[in-house]
């Protein structure tokens, strides 16, 4: 059978990049496997963090998991942290696990905290968490935006490593790559990912609260080019691109390509994936309002998925400590 993880860092407001990519995936993904969805609140701390912020933020994702439509009635919806000694415990035979050399390699690293003086020992480590995270549901698929192929590749190495020196404890999880806007890239500065964590509320990013009206701004504003031919070209024309992948992966449309071939002007293109987008977000939105009403209830269901969360993580966590040797 097959078992899904996945997560998304409580570091900002949920972009288009984190729907396509990742949350609007898993809603498809809940009925095919076994699926634990987390709101991974711990690796937001690996970067200078305001405590209430940090709980704003992840009580918005998870409402915003629910109003996307995970069921947690058929995957476990969880906080990381709720079931942190879990999480942390690994972490720890990981780091066990990988060498420092494989650690700084890391482009998240590298880009982030290489080289500064308040850098974090955790932006360092963060991979090791990361492959914890993973190993610890005996995870067989890992559906992620390309921005995490090298955190799932560290992962694979440290699991196989692992059962090499200890014996097989660990399932080695696969990545599921999306097949369109695997990488959605900023509005403004097309050559660069969108990410939540970024500004604050730039032009650049599409967040999944925005409103229809806001959406249709940033959409006309986008940054495209002045050749005016609308054609798939990820190097030479980026935004115009990054337009015809989201509108593409908004509509469930396989190719980019038979998108492409549909338009003969940039102006229509852009109002067309601006209401692709609205009409995603629209029921999202609907949904979130309503749920963000009672608290309480959300609360209920992130208890009930850390139970489940810890009822499947506790035995790969026990089989790796006896296997090293302690425990
Ligand atoms: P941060 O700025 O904090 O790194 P982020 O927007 O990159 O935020 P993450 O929490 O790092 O979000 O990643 C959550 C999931 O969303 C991952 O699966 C990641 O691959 C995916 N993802 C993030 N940004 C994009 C993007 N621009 N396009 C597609 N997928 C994305
Ligand atoms: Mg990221």
């Amino acid at each position: 059978m097959r078992t899904i993880f996945s997560g998304i860092k409580p570091t900002g407001h949920l972009t288009l990049g984190n729907y396509l990519g990742a949350l609007g995936r898993f809603v498809d993904l809940q009925h095919e496997a076994l699926c634990v969805f987390s709101i991974v609140d711990l690796h937001a701390m690996t970067v200078e963090h305001s405590p209430d912020r940090l709980r704003e933020l992840t009580r918005e994702a998870a409402t915003l998991y629910l109003a996307a439509g995970l069921d947690p009635d058929v995957c476990v919806v969880v906080r990381q942290s709720a079931v942190g000694a879990l999480h942390a415990e690994l972490t720890y035979l990981m780091e066990c696990t990988a060498y420092v050399g494989e650690l700084q390699r890391m482009i998240q690293y590298k880009e982030k905290g290489r080289g500064r003086p308040k850098t974090r020992a955790s932006l360092l480590t963060y991979p090791a968490l990361m492959a914890a995270d993973i190993l610890l549901y005996g995870t067989t698929h890992v559906p992620v935006g390309d921005d995490q192929k090298q955190h799932v590749e560290l992962t694979r190495d440290l699991a196989v490593r692992f059962n090499r020196t200890y014996g097989e404890v660990f399932v080695v999880p696969e990545m599921m790559d999306a097949a369109v806007a695997a990488r959605v890239m900023d509005l403004q500065e097309p050559t660069k990912k969108m990410m939540k964590s970024t500004s604050d509320d730039s032009l650049g990013q599409i967040r999944l609260l925005d409103p229809p009206d806001v959406v249709r701004r940033k959409m006309r504003r986008a940054v495209t080019d002045s050749d005016g031919v609308v054609r798939v070209d990820r190097d030479g024309k980026p935004g115009l691109t990054n337009l015809l992948e989201i509108l593409a992966a908004a509509t469930g449309e396989e190719s980019v390509e038979t998108v492409a071939a549909r338009y003969a002007s940039y102006g229509q293109l852009k109002r067309d994936t601006a209401d692709a987008v609205v009409a995603v977000l629209e029921p999202l939105q609907k949904s979130y309002a309503d749920l963000a009403k009672d608290p309480a209830a959300v609360d209920a269901i992130l208890a009930a998925g850390a139970d489940r969360a810890r009822d499947l993580g506790t035995p790969y966590l026990a089989a790796a400590k006896e296997a090293m040797g302690v425990g």
